[in-house]
C-alpha cells in the first residue's frame, strides 16, 4: 500500500481493520508495534511502519452532538467530508476545514491539519477531548483543562490510538466564495494583513513566474459583502480552479453564490480528486508580521521554484496552544508548495527551507520537508515537554515508527 501521492510505499508487516474498539485494543494490546493510519494523505513516511498499521474505516462511525457544550463527538476514522454532512444535517458547522475533505479526523488533527483565516486556528483547536487507546489496550480521556492535553492533541500518532474525538461546533453558517484574478505578489506582500484579512477565510495562489499575477480566494461568511475589486484583481467572471489551466469542475462553487459552510470552505469537492493528483506537498509557516520578508527572500529562487512547480498557497493560521502545533503561540503565515511529482523536490525543499531558515519557519509535519531534529527543536519551544510526555505514556516506544523516532530521538526501541 502507499500514500495518497504515491510517493512512499508502506512496509507494514500486517495491517488491521478493526470493527470494534475492543478488537482494537486487543491488537494493541497483545502487539509490540502499532501504528494508527488515517487515510494515508500524509506526503511523507509519518503514517507509516515496518510493523503493525491499524486503520479505522470498519469501526462504527457515529455522531454525538451536545447541544449545551455545543460539541461533536465523532469516531476517529470519519474523513471530514462525511462529518460535515452529518453536522450540517443537524444544524451544526466546524469552524473550518482544510482544503479538501477527504482526510479523517484523527489524521488531520495528528498533525495540525489548517484551512485559513487571520481569526480562525488550525483543525485541532476545535478539540475539546480525546479518547485514547494507551500501549497496555486500556481506554484514557484527556479534556481540555487536563494536564498536558495540549500536548495529546497534535500527537503525531504517539500519544495514544484515537477513538472518538469531542470537537467545539458552532451553529451552521453560509459561506460565499469569490475569486480575484491577477493580484501580483508585489501587490500581495505589500498588503498582505490587508488582503488576508478581507474574508473569513483567505487563500493566495500564485507560481513564482516573473510577469502575471495570482489569485486571491476569498470566502466570506454571509453579512459581510465582497468589494467589487481588491487593489488591481478583479473578480473570476468564471469558476477556477487554483492549478493553473486546471477544469474547475472539482472545485468547490464560486462566483458569490452563498452556499453552506461545508461546500465552500475546502476549495475540493469530496466526489472529486483534489489538487492536481500527481504532486508533492511542502509547507513552511513563519510568523505573520515576517510573512512579506520571507515572500521577497523567496523571490530570490523564483526561477528555480518554478521549474517544479504547480501552484504555491499562501495561507493564514492564528496562534494555538497545542505543544506541536507549528502555530503554537505564533500567528502564522504558511507558505505552501504543490510541486511536481519530482525527485528533485527532496533536494529542492533544503534550497527553501535555506532561504526561510532566517525567519525561523516551522514545517508542516504531514508534508515534505528535511529539516533536522535539532533545527525543529530549536523553533519548536514545547518539543522537550512533548518528549517527556510520549515517554511516559509508551516506555516501551510501540506508537513510533522510524520518522517519529529520528524526529523525537528514541532512534533505539527498548523492545
Ligand atoms: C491533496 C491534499 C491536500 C491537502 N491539503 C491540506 C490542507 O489544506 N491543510 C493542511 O494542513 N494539510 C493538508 N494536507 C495534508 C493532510 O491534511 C495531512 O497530511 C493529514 O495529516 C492527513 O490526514 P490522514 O487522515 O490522511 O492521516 P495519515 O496520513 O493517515 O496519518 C497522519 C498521522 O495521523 C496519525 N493518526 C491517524 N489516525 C490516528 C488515530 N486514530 N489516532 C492517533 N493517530 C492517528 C498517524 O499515525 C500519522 O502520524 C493535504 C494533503 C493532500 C494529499
Amino acid at each position: 500500500m502507499k500514500n495518497w501521492s504515491g510517493t512512499v510505499t508502506f512496509a507494514d508487516s500486517q495491517t488491521f481493520a478493526p470493527v470494534t474498539t475492543a478488537e482494537l485494543a486487543e491488537i494493541v494490546a497483545t502487539n509490540a508495534k502499532v501504528r494508527a493510519r488515517g487515510s494515508a494523505h500524509c506526503f511523507n513516511a509519518m503514517a507509516d511502519t515496518d510493523a503493525i498499521s491499524v486503520t479505522f474505516e470498519n469501526l462504527p462511525h457515529d455522531l454525538v452532538t451536545n447541544k449545551e457544550k455545543q460539541t461533536a463527538t465523532v469516531s476517529a476514522g470519519v474523513k471530514y467530508g462525511e462529518l460535515a454532512v452529518a453536522l450540517e444535517e443537524r444544524g451544526w458547522a466546524l469552524h473550518n476545514m482544510a482544503s479538501l475533505p477527504h482526510i479523517s479526523v484523527a489524521g488531520a488533527l495528528a498533525t495540525a491539519t489548517h484551512g485559513s483565516g487571520v481569526g480562525n486556528g488550525n483543525l485541532a483547536t476545535a478539540v475539546r477531548s480525546l479518547e485514547l487507546i494507551l500501549p497496555d489496550g486500556s481506554l484514557k480521556k484527556v479534556s481540555k483543562g487536563d494536564e498536558d492535553f495540549e500536548g495529546h492533541v497534535v500527537g503525531l500518532g504517539l500519544t495514544g490510538i484515537a477513538t472518538r474525538i469531542e470537537l467545539a461546533v458552532e451553529p451552521t453558517y453560509s459561506i460565499s466564495q469569490t475569486v480575484y484574478r491577477a493580484m501580483s505578489r508585489e501587490t500581495y506582500a505589500a498588503n498582505l494583513d490587508e488582503i488576508m484579512s478581507l474574508a473569513y477565510s483567505v487563500s493566495y495562489f500564485t507560481t513564482w513566474a516573473a510577469a502575471g499575477g495570482g489569485e486571491v480566494w476569498a470566502k466570506f461568511r454571509s453579512g459581510s459583502v465582497a468589494p467589487s475589486a481588491l487593489f488591481e484583481a478583479y473578480p473570476a467572471t468564471s469558476n477556477r480552479h487554483p492549478l493553473p489551466g486546471l477544469n474547475p469542475e472539482p472545485c468547490t462553487e464560486q462566483m458569490a453564490v452563498s452556499g453552506p459552510w461545508h461546500l465552500r470552505l475546502p476549495h475540493f469537492k469530496m466526489e472529486f480528486t483534489p489538487s492536481a493528483g500527481d504532486e508533492i506537498q511542502s509547507e513552511f509557516f513563519v510568523d505573520r508580521k515576517d510573512a512579506p520578508a520571507a515572500i521577497a527572500a523567496l523571490e530570490k529562487i523564483a526561477p528555480q521554484i518554478n521549474e517544479i512547480l504547480w501552484v504555491t498557497e499562501i495561507r493564514a493560521i492564528a496562534a494555538d496552544d497545542l505543544w506541536m502545533s507549528p502555530h503554537y503561540q505564533r500567528d502564522c503565515i504558511g507558505i505552501h508548495f504543490t510541486w511536481k511529482k519530482v525527485d528533485a523536490v527532496y533536494e529542492f525543499v533544503k534550497v527553501v527551507e535555506a532561504v526561510l531558515a532566517p525567519f525561523n519557519y516551522r514545517p508542516h509535519m504531514g508534508k515534505v520537508y528535511s529539516a533536522s531534529p535539532e533545527y525543529i527543536r530549536s523553533v519548536m519551544p514545547k518539543m522537550s515537554e512533548f518528549v517527556r510526555l510520549v515517554k511516559e505514556i509508551d516506555p516501551q516506544n510501540k506508537f513510533g515508527n522510524a520518522m517519529t523516532d529520528n524526529l523525537i530521538g528514541r532512534q533505539i526501541s527498548n523492545l
